[in-house]
């Protein structure tokens, strides 16, 4: 072999075919565009469609009436002005749940950039200001129609994102919760798995059920078992037994990021998930919540889409990540 062959292997064994199979990747709008407007607002999902993401995601809650909204916590007290409004209305935990509340109520209280419960501090403390302008609650129903209106009037087709929140404590006091977002989808007009929707759950026994009442393309999420986040063991799921089972309900994962890279390279999860064929959709990815681990969010997203190879990403900056494509 020539001296100059030599050099031309070595630079085309190096690109390790990235360069020339250049994988796609989704990107999901976290509670919408919620980097730059309040959580879940119908307006952070306006903003989000405008940036052209492939999803925008909607965390749904039930109300004391069975109605579903949009909201992330189960509680109203670090997004909403509620104490405001009804003082009266917490729990002796000094919580004030959104299963308490009915629609009409919910209506009445203004949403806001998230803030701790304690300090009244904003947890971004770059973002949007804390209760600046006016904001709702939105139903899931309203989210929808906004996001198929907008996919109208843009010519897109940009898909839903579903989780479905605390099942196990929606269910303890008889709420139909799964039902209900089964129901609102397929009247939607998203029934098959080929529609543009992901149904997503960190509630494995839910996860399951909704396997036998729908066509919808499911998402295990995966958490940590000290988060207290559902029964579910983590710990089992990410093992091959676990990834197996899932493998037979589930089309994707959406595992928390840090749970897919340990010095640089694949976990044997991530491995795991990979060799089963299953759609890989990590959370949270902040541009303005760096990891120490990443010098900058371009390096951070670069690492889990060109190096590790998921299959889309959840973002709070959609705009930001999406512009990252066409340079990645
Ligand atoms: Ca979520």
């Amino acid at each position: 072999m020539s001296y100059l062959l030599l050099i031309f292997a070595i630079l085309v064994s190096g690109c390790g075919g990235q360069m020339m199979v250049k994988k796609d990747w989704s990107v999901i709008a976290h509670r919408g565009a919620s980097g730059v407007l309040p959580e879940h607002t119908l307006a952070a999902k306006a903003a989000a469609h405008v940036m052209n993401p492939d999803y925008i995601e909607q965390d749904v809650v039930m109300t004391q009436d069975d109605e579903l909204v949009v909201m992330h916590d189960i509680h109203l007290d670090t997004t909403t002005n509620v104490k405001k409004v009804f003082p009266k209305r917490a729990r002796k935990d000094g919580r004030y749940y959104v299963i308490d509340f009915t629609l009409a109520e919910l209506k009445q209280l203004k949403v806001s950039e998230r803030f701790h419960l304690k300090s009244d501090e904003k947890v971004y403390p770059q973002r949007f200001p804390v209760f600046q302008s006016a904001f709702q609650i939105a139903t899931l129903s309203e989210e929808i129609e906004l996001i198929q209106g907008m996919n109208q009037s843009r010519n897109k087709n940009i898909g839903l994102y579903v989780e479905i929140k605390a099942p196990e404590f929606h269910k303890k006091v008889g709420k139909k919760i799964l039902k209900k977002v089964v129901d609102t989808l397929h009247s939607y007009g998203y029934k098959e798995a080929s529609d543009n929707v992901y149904l997503q759950c960190f509630d494995f026994n839910s996860i399951k059920a909704l396997n036998n009442m729908t066509k919808l393309k499911l998402v295990q999420l995966i958490g940590e078992n000290s988060w207290s986040e559902s029964s579910t063991d983590y710990d089992y799921l990410k093992t091959s037994e676990g990834v197996k089972e899932m493998s037979q309900v589930v089309d994707g994962v959406g595992p928390w990021w840090s749970q897919l890279t340990a010095g640089g390279r694949a976990t044997n999860f991530l491995k795991l998930l990979q060799k089963k064929g299953l759609t890989i959709h990590p959370y949270t990815f902040r541009k303005d919540q760096l990891p120490k681990t990443f010098s900058s969010y371009e390096e951070w997203i670069r690492h889990f889409t060109v190096d590790l190879k998921v299959d889309g990403v959840f973002a709070d900056f959609p705009e930001e990540t999406i512009a990252l494509k066409s340079r990645l």
